[in-house]
């Protein structure tokens, strides 16, 4: 098991999901800016990871999200 899975209580019945939305949670607090190191601002419709420092929008596809500054789209 990942060590970034950390279930609050033990309740069988709601194990599996409280991981998964912990794992969501926890991916998506701690994704940065590859180019400036800045917290990045979830976004839907289309699914996406904004940068509010350089402006870059990095695509989240399949529920994975691309951190690539060359695949990012730098937003005005
Ligand atoms: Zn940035």
């Amino acid at each position: 098991m990942p060590a970034y899975v950390r279930p609050i209580t033990f309740d069988p019945k709601s194990y599996v999901v409280q991981c998964c939305l912990m794992i969501a949670q926890d991916l998506l607090e701690s994704l940065v800016c590859p180019e400036c190191k800045k917290a990045l601002a979830y976004r839907q419709n289309p699914e996406s990871l904004k940068c509010g420092q350089c402006h870059r929008a990095y695509a989240v596809k399949d529920d994975i999200p691309i951190m690539l500054v060359d695949e990012a789209k730098v937003e005005s």
